[in-house]
């Protein structure tokens, strides 16, 4: 079914979504997008993606050029003209059209998107079996040199490991920072459970501080789990009794094999599938 597409200020038939070939956000990447996600109609942690998207438009000097509450209001627009109950949004801001040089301060017209979709799912055995992931090669980029907690257009960085990922077999790779120690997976946060304690890296790890991995830390603490931020390395995933990833679309999924090793017994955790429980009852509330 053809989508209806939010364009900086109404929506529009999908053929009529248009964006300049010169828009820097095509050109470098240059732009910013948040990933949401609707259960029953409502939005989860609206106002969080909202001011992520602010930090990570503050933090490349680009000013997005509608006020938080319309862009609230269209994203909820969005959705009902796709007569989407349970979807997936990607919000975009594009730094606009410029020359071809780099300077951003040459563009002018910053281009807001939204698309509402369907979500497409992993298959309902991963959740049930778990998943397997390898450890890329690709390291995730250095903090000095792109912060990891913009969300930037520029995914390259976790395109190169998730191709690697897929090439061994994986929907899934493990990315580590440029010190060896564990970040994140290229589209999901990762925790591991250790004992009693929940553990995952902090954000100077060099990882995006997900929406879902604050929920879960929530949850965690609510249900009287010890969490905790950490310093991982491969060889604390290795030893783990549990682990799972988080993120938007995947939600809480467990991981039972990490490079060849199973984790604890190969199958997925008591304490993953309460989070995970724990989590379908959250997103159905909508706290
Ligand atoms: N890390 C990366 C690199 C991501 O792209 C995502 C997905 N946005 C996440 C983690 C998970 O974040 P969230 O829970 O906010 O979707």
């Amino acid at each position: 079914m053809p989508r209806t597409i939010f364009m900086n200020d109404r929506l529009v038939p999908e053929e009529e979504a248009r964006i300049s070939v010169f828009d820097h956000g095509l050109l470098y990447g240059d732009g910013v997008f948040e990933g949401l996600r609707s259960y029953s109609g409502r939005v989860f942690r609206l106002n969080d993606h909202l001011d992520r998207l602010w930090a990570s438009a503050r933090a490349i000097c680009l000013e997005i050029p509608m006020s938080r509450e319309r862009l609230s209001q269209a994203v909820l627009d969005t959705l009902i003209a796709n007569k989407l109950e349970d979807g997936y949004i990607r919000l975009i801001v594009t730094r606009g059209a410029g020359t071809l040089g780099l300077d951003p301060n040459r563009c002018h017209d910053p281009q807001i998107i939204i698309i509402a979709d369907t979500i497409s799912l992993y298959p309902k055995e991963f959740y049930e079996q778990g998943l397997r992931i390898v450890t890329a090669a690709t390291q995730r980029i250095q903090t000095a040199a792109l912060s990891p907690r913009i969300k930037s257009l520029n995914y390259l960085n976790n395109i190169m490991a998730k191709l690697e990922g897929l090439q061994a077999g994986c929907v899934e790779a493990l990315m580590l920072n440029h010190k060896g120690e564990v970040a994140e997976c290229t589209g999901d946060n990762i925790f591991v459970v250790r004992g009693e304690r929940m553990l995952t890296p902090p954000p100077d790890a060099g990882i995006l501080e997900g929406i879902t991995r604050s929920a879960v830390m929530e949850l965690a603490s609510k249900e009287d789990i010890d969490c905790r931020e950490a310093t991982l390395t491969r060889h604390d995933l290795y030893t783990a009794d549990e682990c799972f990833l988080t993120g938007t679309a995947a939600e809480v999924i467990p991981v039972v094999e990490i490079d060849g090793r199973p984790i604890g017994e190969g199958i997925p955790g008591p304490i993953t599938k309460k989070l995970k429980d724990c989590f379908h009852s959250l997103v159905r509330q909508n706290s």
